[in-house]
């Protein structure tokens, strides 16, 4: 019998002590972590074991699991919120959900139902609902995770699965409103290309980019902007979409991201921009490829108005520089205040957004546990 993931199964089990709370203040992103995990297990024989709640702890693997040796791991990050009114919140988790389905699809680990595991993720922040720090701009990270554990040196598709998900409390982006980075372009270095896994959340695609972050950042620049092809076309901003602000060679301002041609992530953020901008209907708003050239051109014509990566982690990131093949380009950041760190239409994406997340402005977005 090949048993289907399925949330009314789950069980908890709770630790012998719950423990201390960390004070808001000590937050540092994703080393902190809470209470309990969820823990499903799949077997090709069996398909997926019961959904477990159980206290947060080390998970034990044979040396040879394949998670190991050739990367077989996919996940997601999305946030918990914690409203006015001490209502729990998600943002667009179904989303999230299906980006991990794709994820897993693409190295060969097993499908799943994505509601009823979001069910039972749902389950887990109620039960560490003392972890959700009710300040604004802090959340739950919640980290969902899935692993190959065959135990097996071959290169083959994984006939045993785990997956997880565990829980930190984090502090807002920017404590004390925006900073804006500084970037390098990055010519050396290819993240993702076409036929490759640049648009699934695997692991594989992240190691590979800290040498180049270290690299960058050694040369005082905050982040990667990667690039891909002959004509330098922008694709990713360390590990956030990329969006560039601009009145087009027509003389009409437009809002232009990088299009989802496999080699880049599909944004739960980046998506919910894109939607936004629909919405207000007050510049043309473009799915389409951007290169460097065309980038440097609008900043030396007067051109460029804006520059932003965004994601989860920090809704909105503006770019203040890039350096690019040998010359410091400058991106306006606010024209009409020059000690601001954000324009205007990167301020009113992350307003906008943060304020659906924490319920503040009603929208179907934004889901109560
Ligand atoms: N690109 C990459 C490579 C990422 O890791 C992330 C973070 N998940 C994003 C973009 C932004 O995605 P999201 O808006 O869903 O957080």
């Amino acid at each position: 019998m090949i048993y289907v993931l399925q949330h009314k199964k789950l069980r908890v089990q709770r630790p012998q002590h719950l423990k201390s709370l960390i004070p808001s203040k000590d937050l540092v992103f994703g080393r902190q972590f809470t209470d309990h995990m969820l823990n499903i297990q799949w077997s090709a024989e069996n398909g997926w074991s019961d959904p477990l709640i159980q206290p947060y702890g080390k998970i034990s693997l044979d040396p040879s699991a394949m998670v190991f040796h050739y990367s077989f791991e996919c996940f997601e990050g999305l946030k918990a919120y914690k409203d006015k009114n001490g209502k729990i919140r998600l943002f667009r988790p179904d989303m999230n959900m299906k980006r991990f389905k794709k994820s897993a699809a693409r190295i060969s680990l097993p499908d799943f139902n994505g509601e009823e595991l979001l069910e039972c993720i749902k389950e887990l922040i109620r039960l560490e609902e003392r972890w959700i720090p009710v300040e604004r701009g802090y959340s739950l990270y919640i980290r969902p995770t899935l692993i190959g554990t065959q135990e097996s040196l071959g290169v083959n598709s994984t006939g045993r699965a785990l997956l997880f998900v565990i829980c930190s409390p984090v502090g807002p982006y920017y404590k004390t409103g925006f900073s804006a980075v500084r970037l390098l372009a990055t010519t050396e270095y290819v993240r993702a290309w076409p036929g490759g896994t640049g648009d699934a959340k695997i692991g594989g695609n992240y190691a590979p980019c800290v040498k180049p972050q270290i690299d960058a950042s050694k040369k005082g620049y905050h982040q990667n902007l990667w690039l891909f092809g002959e004509n330098d076309e922008l694709t990713e901003v360390g590990t956030m979409n990329c969006f560039v602000l601009l009145k087009n060679e027509l003389g009409e301002t437009e809002l232009v991201t990088p299009p989802l041609d496999g080699s880049i992530l599909a944004g739960v953020t980046r998506d919910s921009i894109l939607s936004l901008a629909r919405s207000w209907n007050e510049f043309k708003v473009s799915e389409r490829k951007i290169t460097m050239p065309e980038v440097v051109k609008a900043a030396e014509d007067g051109r460029l108005i804006e520059m932003f990566g965004s994601g989860t982690a920090c809704i909105v990131s503006p770019i203040e520089g890039i350096y690019y093949r040998g010359q410091n380009l400058k991106v306006p950041l606010d024209p009409n205040d020059a000690s601001s760190q954000a324009g205007p239409v990167t301020r009113r994406f992350a307003d906008t957004l943060l304020g659906i997340q924490y319920g503040e402005i009603p929208h179907e977005w934004s889901i109560i546990l």
